[in-house]
């Protein structure tokens, strides 16, 4: 399978439209972005593609990557960056089966499938199959499971996807804060290639109103509730047993000696497994 990252972007993006930060600045500079996240999955078998959540990029970063056009997609969650490009298959697609969790969200009283079916129930394009996590699906001939992992308010789901031939695993955290259970963990662990929420590094923690959370040696591992600093997201690669990590939902506030540094991914990067 050929994974190819779409977009490695927090909510805002890099650049950030109308922003001059020096990050963006030097984003602009190097020709680099960081759009809202999405992943493709190619599998080369089969010649089928999976869309890992709906980006509202997803017109641009089609273009730009030259990537077929997806025959399923999986929604981690409902927040705009990862949920809302979806009205892009308009007109694209005749078909495209959309997989997402089915437990129901005591903040919305929806599972993530029933919203995405309520959102999307004028796209005929659009098949919703509510999946149960930890239930093993096959969708473009590869293996899919969902985990729950932790981004209060909402619920969320991080997956694993592995090719039944080659053996690949390829493991994605969500949108997640580093307190992802035992259970989540063990489904997760020993991928050929994590791609783990690292949204800051750890020192931005000073700047959010609640500060961090999860510390290990003074370190916080998770910036605010909803997200994993840099330092989490690499402890978390290697308590996992990742043989690769790179870090996406990546923002514009890094500083820009740091922002473009390893293990920090951008758009269009690829791997084959
Ligand atoms: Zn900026
Ligand atoms: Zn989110
Ligand atoms: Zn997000």
């Amino acid at each position: 399978m050929r994974v190819t990252l779409l977009g490695t972007g927090d909510t805002t993006g890099t650049p950030t439209v109308g922003c001059d930060c020096e990050t963006c600045m030097e984003a602009r500079e190097r020709g680099v972005e960081r759009t809202r996240f999405s992943v493709h999955l190619e599998n080369e078998r089969t010649g089928e593609s999976l869309l890992v959540d709906a980006s509202p990029d997803f017109r641009s970063q089609f273009l730009r990557d030259s990537v077929p056009l997806p025959d399923a997609a999986v929604i981690t969650h409902i927040h705009f960056d990862h949920l809302d490009g979806l009205g892009n298959v308009f007109r694209i697609l005749d078909e495209l089966a959309v997989y997402a969790a089915d437990e129901t969200d005591p903040q919305t009283g929806k599972s993530v499938a029933q919203t995405v079916a309520d959102d999307y129930h004028y796209l005929n394009a659009v098949t919703v199959h509510p999946t149960t996590p930890f239930e093993t699906v096959e969708v473009c001939g590869l293996e899919i499971t969902l985990v729950p992992v932790k981004h209060p308010p909402l619920v969320c789901y991080g997956l694993t996807v592995e090719d039944p031939v080659t053996g690949g695993k390829l493991s994605i955290t969500g949108d997640t804060n580093y307190n992802i259970s035992h259970r989540s963990r063990e489904t997760l662990a020993n991928p050929d290639l994590l791609l783990a929420d690292g949204i800051v590094p750890a020192h931005l923690c000073a700047n959010h109103p609640i500060g961090g959370r999860d510390y290990h040696d003074g370190v916080p591992y998770t910036f605010g509730t909803k997200h994993m600093t840099r330092e989490g997201a690499r402890a978390l690669g290697a308590e996992l047993g990742a043989e690769r990590t790179r870090l996406v939902h990546v923002a514009h506030y890094y500083p820009a000696d740091e922002a473009f540094e390893e293990p920090l991914a951008v758009d269009g990067e690829q791997y084959e497994m």
